[in-house]
């Protein structure tokens, strides 16, 4: 018996990768080997391995064999040992503290929408880093190019995460939830029942992103008056870099990287009326969105606004990017005890349900 799981070590690789953004076709590699190993039983992978038949599987290549072939062995595979080495920047005392404080993630996507996991991998990877709970946010029907969920799909949906749950440690929480588009007049791209139905609803601006100022005010209040939002998604829209957010599957065409400039709205009645109606501030852990700037993460602590410091994952190894939201909040003085994440399951759901 070996001291090692070889398919442990093909995830954690491809989780590495993920992190460091690496290119989509290094991290599919050891995803699709993990997956089709994960098939067969172990006597079959140790058999092929000791005979050297591991690479006519489909999906297992030189490098990933190897991998296994370490493993099994019981030691550390050296392509991981290499990530390991190179991987991780300390973050100041600030931006730790509040990492630490954090318990879950309130905006992820899986293959469900435009995220290339299945639910499952993406409430696994989120137990690993230790979270005690994840929201799940798929898109809305409106934004078809990131395959959004039409109301008969999300019900669906909803069944199936009661059923993952099943299967989930005990103590950990994958809770329902949207990224619902905010349509042009302001209001939320799916039924109200169903909204009424979610644990979390995150609202976001993904169309007429060059609304001018006085129209994308009145839009943005109108679904921060809604009540069923409950956060306010990467509110400017900007994309600040151009480089192509690595991502395991078919999509991330709703979150595709090219640089856009700011969307324009009267911030100061943005977030009165985010303070007002409780609505929690996003801070957007995604490096091509760094959504909102500081300076807008600033005038919104000012105006008494929550915030959830989201990683808006499209992939495993994402879902541990909440750091780079972290580093952004604690430069702007950001409190732990403003950010709903922090919260507990209990107390974040309790929260959510007290506009519905
Ligand atoms: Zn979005
Ligand atoms: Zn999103």
């Amino acid at each position: 018996m070996s001291a090692r799981d070889p398919l442990a070590d093909l995830r954690r690789i491809a989780f590495l990768l993920e992190r460091a953004n690496e290119a989509t076709y290094r991290v599919r590699a050891f995803r699709s080997a993990a997956k089709t190993l994960g098939a067969l039983p172990a006597a079959e992978i140790a058999e092929r391995a000791r005979t050297g038949k591991l690479t006519e599987l489909s999906g297992v290549g030189d490098v990933t064999a190897r991998c296994v072939a370490e493993s099994l062995a019981g030691e550390e595979p050296v392509y991981l040992r290499r990530l390991l080495a190179t991987e991780g920047t300390d973050l100041d005392e600030a931006a730790t503290k509040l990492r630490d404080a954090l318990r879950g993630d309130c905006h992820t996507h899986s293959d469900w929408s435009d995220g290339g996991s299945p639910i499952e991998e993406m409430a696994l990877a989120a137990v690993e880093l230790g979270h005690e709970y994840l929201v799940l946010t798929d898109h809305s029907p409106r934004l078809k190019v990131a395959r959004g969920l039409t109301a008969e799909r999300l019900r669906k949906q909803l069944d199936h995460v009661a059923a993952v749950n099943e299967a989930l440690p005990k103590g950990f929480r994958l809770l329902t939830g949207i990224e619902v588009d905010i349509l042009a007049d302001g209001s939320l791209d799916q039924d109200e029942d169903l909204l009424a139905r979610l644990d979390v609803v995150v609202g976001s601006v993904h169309s007429g992103l060059n609304d001018d100022r006085a129209r994308m005010t009145r839009r943005m209040l109108t679904a921060i008056a809604n009540p069923h939002l409950d956060i306010l998604g990467h509110c400017t829209g900007r994309m600040v870099s151009s480089r192509p957010a690595g991502v395991t599957g078919p999509g991330d065409r709703g979150h595709r990287a090219r640089t856009r400039k700011e969307s324009e709205f009267d911030a100061d009645a943005v977030f009165a009326a985010c303070a007002e109606h409780d609505v929690a501030v996003e801070i957007n852990s995604r490096p091509e969105r760094q959504d909102p700037p500081k300076r807008l993460i600033r005038l919104a602590l000012e105006a008494g606004c929550r915030f959830a410091i989201d990683t808006d994952a499209h992939a495993p190894g994402q879902l541990d990017w909440q750091r780079f939201g972290c580093e952004r909040a604690a430069l702007c003085g950001v409190p732990a005890k403003r950010v709903v994440n922090t919260w507990t399951a209990d107390r974040l759901v309790k929260w959510t349900a007290g506009r519905r």
